[in-house]
């Protein structure tokens, strides 16, 4: 099952969304978006405890994650 990080969930209004197949993933990809979509945000450790956090698994409503 996958795993998903919503832009929204860190506090930021965006309707961003990183997908992944782990936590390693879904930074790197937050990472990127952060560096071309907010610019002047710092990953900094609190901010990285904060995604962390707001990581979700995904499908858990849907499908258990067998559809996307
Ligand atoms: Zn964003």
């Amino acid at each position: 099952m996958g795993k998903v990080l919503k832009c929204r969930d860190v506090g930021v209004d965006c309707d961003f969304e990183a997908h992944g197949q782990d936590e390693a993933e879904i930074l790197r990809k937050a990472a990127e978006h952060a560096k071309g979509c907010h610019t002047g945000v710092q990953l900094t450790p609190a901010l990285q405890a904060k995604i962390r956090a707001a990581i979700k698994d995904e499908g858990g409503s849907c499908c258990g994650g067998t559809c996307h």
